[in-house]
């Protein structure tokens, strides 16, 4: 019996001293898994940190680039492509006039009513169709063909639902500005061929092609009558739509799917080699601004794998940094590497972590926004993208760490793309006696959704500016860019000039 009591308890404490070694253990790999977490963490903070010192000088490589741009073809990673807009709207535009706006995310439809310096837009009524859902196929590895087809059915659609509201007059063909936003070359307003894609899109038999010849064809194809007045870039039509309602706009700046700019250059700035002399003494530049790189950008592990799986690795790495195709994707890398080397989510990597682009910016900026007690939203998409089902706070704490540091970095350095435009314009400091205002445009669901970025930007550019931020005026352009297609349609109408009938 005694000896049973004996043996009994030497099993108990054996058995209690296991358990308590397993949950020393563990208390130990917990700890050492936060550590961890931390250590990437902060690793990752230090290699995105944006000082102003830094920000000066990716401001200054802005401006340096932009000069070597325009004074050769080729000369530097910014093409600062030649729009052919030189008359930017007056507000005196009128008549009905339709736009069709390609984006990365988003193809829109428009028709605008327009009644000249009175009645300004007199009706507007847009039809929006998302192409990364609807037609995911055509983006990449279909045929231009398909691409154009897919365009014009919806124009066509489109237009066969007209009401009587809007008038043209009889006899006169349609007419639409062609807003696209990716890299092309023009050789006049209404014509010009693609230089590259970006955006996730890759159809290669329509690179070099002009854009405005196939969408012809396409027009064709379908049987209806439109003329395409004016082909832009989405920064020059919302550079186009800023100016229609504020005579201060001088630059457009797009924050969406991909980031871009364009703006007013003076015609001393252009460079003989272009052979053209704008009428107005201005002339658009699209900067294509997404190309640019410089040796000052805080570029880390995560975005150069990024980079090298990209659909176009070496290129927009700037875009690559800043962009609503991208933020979610540097946080799903980073959240990759704290589950692999960490165990972030316990002993397995998660499978759905393992999928390029699964978690998008949308998704990012919820659970950045979420400010309940408990990260409620952090915790249901962690479920609903990742299928984490039970998340813990000091978790869901890192990731909105995660979303601040990867979005502050996006916003800041979108600042010091505009700070370099600024200075390209000698209009980044106040002029003794001198009261000039240069208002930005920006347009994109990026800036108009993801309120820390937005905030994020307007504070820095007021850090990077002192005084003279007070002269600078960020203003959200709502669909600017397919409004100003439609305007810049109508100031290079046939029928310019002639009465409506
Ligand atoms: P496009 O780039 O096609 O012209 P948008 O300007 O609408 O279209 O931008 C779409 C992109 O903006 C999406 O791909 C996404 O990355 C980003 N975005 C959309 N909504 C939000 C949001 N609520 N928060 C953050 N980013 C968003
Ligand atoms: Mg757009």
């Amino acid at each position: 019996m005694g000896k049973l009591v004996v043996g009994t308890t030497i099993v108990c404490t054996a058995a209690i001293c296991g358990v308590a070694i397993l949950l020393m253990k563990h208390h130990k790999k917990n700890s050492s898994k936060w550590e961890k977490a931390m250590d990437i963490l902060k690793e990752f903070e230090e290699k995105c940190a944006t000082p102003i010192g830094k920000l000066r000088q990716v401001a200054d490589a802005m401006t340096v680039e932009m000069h070597a741009g325009l004074a050769s073809q080729g000369g530097s990673k910014l093409k600062m492509l030649i729009s052919y807009v030189d008359n930017l709207p007056t507000g005196d535009e009128q008549g009905l006039f339709y736009a069709l706006d390609l984006g990365g995310t988003n193809f829109r439809v428009m028709r605008v009513q327009l009644g000249g310096k009175e009645k300004r837009i007199v009706k507007h009524e847009v039809k929006e169709v998302s192409h990364t859902t609807h037609t995911k196929n055509i983006m990449a590895g279909s045929s231009s063909d398909a691409l154009f087809d897919f365009i014009v059915t919806a124009l066509a659609k489109f237009v066969a639902t007209e009401g009587d509201d809007f008038h043209l007059p009889p006899g006169r063909q349609r007419e639409l500005g062609f807003t696209f936003s990716f890299p092309v070359k023009q050789m006049s307003i209404a014509s010009g061929t693609l230089i590259k894609w970006t955006k996730g899109f890759s159809i290669e038999d329509a690179v070099g092609k002009d854009v405005v010849g196939e969408l012809i064809k396409a027009v064709e194809r379908v049987g209806l009558d439109v003329r395409v007045a004016a082909l832009v870039n989405d920064t020059v039509g919302t550079l186009a739509g800023g100016r229609y309602n504020n005579p201060d706009v001088i630059a457009a700046v797009i924050l969406g799917t991909g980031t871009n700019a364009a703006y007013v250059e003076r015609a001393h700035g252009i460079p003989k080699w272009h052979g053209l002399l704008p009428k107005s003494g201005e002339m658009v530049i699209n900067m294509e601004w997404g190309n640019f790189c410089s040796s000052h950008l805080p570029v880390t592990e995560y975005d150069q794998s990024l980079d090298v799986d990209s659909l176009n690795p070496g290129e927009q790495i700037y875009e690559k940094l800043i962009s609503g195709m991208y933020l979610g994707e540097i946080l799903r890398r980073v959240l990759y590497r704290m589950a692999d080397e960490a165990s972030l989510f316990g002993d397995y990597v998660p499978p759905k972590l393992k999928t390029p682009f699964i978690l998008r910016t949308p998704d990012m900026a919820a659970m950045h926004h979420d400010n309940s007690a408990d990260l409620k939203v952090v915790g249901d998409k962690l479920k609903d993208i990742f299928e984490v089902p039970n998340s813990t706070l000091k978790m869901r704490k890192i990731i909105v760490e995660l979303c601040d540091i990867i979005t502050f970095r996006g916003a800041r350095l979108s600042a010091v793309g505009i700070m370099g435009i600024l200075k390209k314009l000698g209009r980044d400091t106040l002029k003794d006696g001198e009261k000039q205002r240069s208002v930005v445009a920006v347009d994109g669901a990026l800036f108009e959704h993801y309120i820390e970025f937005r905030n994020c930007l307007e504070g820095t550019i007021k850090e990077l500016l002192g005084e003279a931020a007070d002269s600078i005026v960020i203003e959200q352009a709502n669909d600017g860019s397919g409004v100003g297609a439609a305007l810049l349609a109508a100031s290079h109408s046939q029928y310019l000039g002639l009465e409506e009938s």
